[in-house]
């Protein structure tokens, strides 16, 4: 089977599993090469997910999309991340928000990353943290808040993990009614965040392998 038509199998299974059609795909191509990139936009994908500013960079240079960035964010990168990136799902610090407003050029959708347990080795912040964040981005020049994006601790049954994420969704939207979106749900769990809510899923290893590392 040719690398195209692997793909083209992948992405296909994926969307028939999508049950709701107004759910975003984001197809993350973190650690593929630009070649699959430049196939799934063929197939049809609009929307591509990274974890790494230089990859971001270079895959973004090379295929027009719209360039999502979940990754760890470290403060000298917000430069080089608000030039590639149309929205930005891992802001969990307000002088981040702060300086990313100030290094942006054009404008950049914000979904918040909340954290249900606060580790902070998956980054995000607990429910209680998050409208101060909220203010600080709509406070901005060039954000726009458009939600929340969650990764569920392991330990948590993912359905359990994503009833509490919707529950938080609703009260934070109680309060910023701009931030309709939640970014919920990887290859493992994507249907069941679809069924409690998630309007956007960030999908990789279903669609482009498993991978070694990250
Ligand atoms: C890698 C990654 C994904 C995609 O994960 P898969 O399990 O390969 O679908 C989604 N979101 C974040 C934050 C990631 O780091």
């Amino acid at each position: 089977m040719s690398r195209r038509d692997e793909l083209a199998a992948n992405l296909a299974a994926v969307q028939a599993r999508i049950s709701n059609p107004d759910v975003t795909l984001i197809v993350v191509t973190k650690t593929y090469p630009v070649s699959d990139v430049q196939i799934l936009k063929e197939l049809g994908v609009s929307e591509f997910g990274e974890n790494r500013n230089e990859e971001g960079l270079e895959k973004s240079s090379a295929v027009d999309a719209t360039w999502h960035y979940q990754g760890e964010i470290q403060s000298r990168k917000l430069r080089d991340i608000a030039q590639w990136a149309d929205v930005i799902h891992s802001l969990d610090t307000a002088s981040h928000i702060t300086k990313l407003d100030s290094v942006a050029t054009s404008s950049i959708d914000i979904f918040l990353q909340l954290s249900l347990d606060g580790d902070p080795s998956r980054g995000g912040v607990i429910e209680s943290e998050l409208p101060v964040l909220a203010d600080a981005v709509l406070a901005s020049s060039h954000l726009n808040l458009k939600g929340l994006m969650c990764v569920p601790p392991v330990a948590l049954e993912p359905r359990t993990a994503f009833i509490e994420i919707a529950a938080i969704h609703r009260r934070f939207i109680g309060a910023f009614p701009a931030a309709q979106s939640l970014s919920a749900g990887m290859s493992g769990d994507y249907e069941i965040a679809i069924d409690c809510g998630a309007t956007h899923i960030r999908v990789g290893s279903s669609i482009l392998g498993s991978r070694t590392a990250r």
